[in-house]
């Protein structure tokens, strides 16, 4: 009977003991501040429901899935190199991977959420792996000035990357309020932390303000909506730039294209989708992303967040081939190889 207790007792020590030393390791650190719209003085929240799904509904999502289909692995087409530097007015867009584009005009390098790592996951040997190589090699970038952020899920924020980037070339990192702790805690240095509706001046002629997207974060089991998310709008001579990160369908669109629109450039999301249920709140299907592309009506749209990591129900080509579906042949909602790179217009 005793022994039964001790038994017990021990284990359940044991047990928190290894939850506790999950969370500290896995967890991003929280951050602290002024209550706002968008903060409790705890956790960041959206503007707008349905609000985040629980760890029930993940639990749903597991037992229920079901998985499209994704090839084990797919090479790349040779990248087009991009230039070192592109000048005045002029805009060059490379599509890396995922979420990873590099944006280059007013004589300024700018990537957005680089990921190079083999897995988007708190641990090497686990967790979601690349089916594609990045577009383009580390050792292919130009210098890069600016790193985006736009928030702490590992499919977005790559630690390994970022401080492979810091050493090799030096940005100024934006990210959102609550983030920089994190890159503090890895040595990446010259971080700049933005609340909604922020601007960070990169340049003499070139701004970037965070603005709200409607998502989450959390890196590990109890940092859940303990930093913010957002999008970045590029404020640029030749016309905007925006990169909306991961986000569902919001108020906010409108409000974004209000402030800064129409846009030269939107880059939108548009894989891990399925299923509705569980990813709509946070994530475009191809089809929100069509009629944004009509609503906001930016010069051009180029579809991000497909074809690399599988993260969502949706298999490898469906988000593609979703998007093909949804618009018309005359629209320039770009679908660029990973890797390619255009000049838009
Ligand atoms: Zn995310
Ligand atoms: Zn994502």
């Amino acid at each position: 009977m005793l022994t039964t207790l001790v038994i017990i007792v021990s284990s359940a020590v044991v047990l928190a003991l290894i939850y506790l030393l999950a969370d500290r390791a896995l967890s991003a650190p929280r951050y602290r501040g002024p209550r706002t719209d968008h903060f409790d003085g705890r956790r960041f929240h959206n503007l707008e429901p349905p609000e985040r799904k629980g760890f029930i509904d993940v639990l749903r999502w597991q037992l229920t899935s079901k998985r499209g289909r994704w090839n084990e692995w797919t090479d790349n087409d040779p990248a087009s190199l991009p230039p070192p530097r592109v000048g005045g007015k002029e805009l060059r867009v490379t599509f890396v991977n995922h979420a990873t584009v590099l944006i280059q005009t007013g004589g300024v390098n700018i990537l957005t959420d680089p990921v190079w790592s083999e897995r988007v996951s708190p641990v090497t040997w686990a967790g979601p792996k690349r089916h594609r190589p990045p577009g383009l090699r580390f050792e292919d970038l130009p210098p890069i000035d600016v790193v985006l952020i736009s928030h702490n899920h590992y499919d977005h924020l790559d630690i390994e990357t970022l401080v492979r980037l810091r050493e090799e070339h030096r940005p100024r990192f934006l990210v959102g309020l609550g983030n920089r702790a994190l890159l503090d805690a890895h040595e990446v240095s010259d971080v700049t932390e933005l609340d909604w509706w922020e601007t960070a001046n990169v340049s003499e002629r070139l701004g970037v303000m965070c603005v709200p997207a409607k998502h989450f974060s959390g890196r590990g089991l109890g940092d859940a909506d303990a930093t913010l998310w957002c999008g970045y709008v590029v404020r640029a001579p030749g016309g905007n730039v925006y990169f909306a990160g991961d986000t569902g369908m919001g108020s906010h669109f409108a409000e974004i294209n209000k402030r800064f629109g129409p846009f030269r450039l939107a880059l939108l999301p548009i894989g891990a989708y399925l299923p509705v249920w569980f990813m709509h709140p946070v994530h475009l299907s191809p089809g929100e992303a069509a009629e944004l592309h009509k609503t906001l009506k930016p010069r051009v749209s180029m579809a991000i967040h497909f074809g690399t990591f599988a993260l969502g129900d949706d298999g490898e080509f469906e988000p593609v081939d979703e998007l093909r579906r949804a618009l018309n042949a005359e629209s320039r909602f770009w679908v660029l190889e990973q890797g390619e790179g255009r000049d838009v217009p």
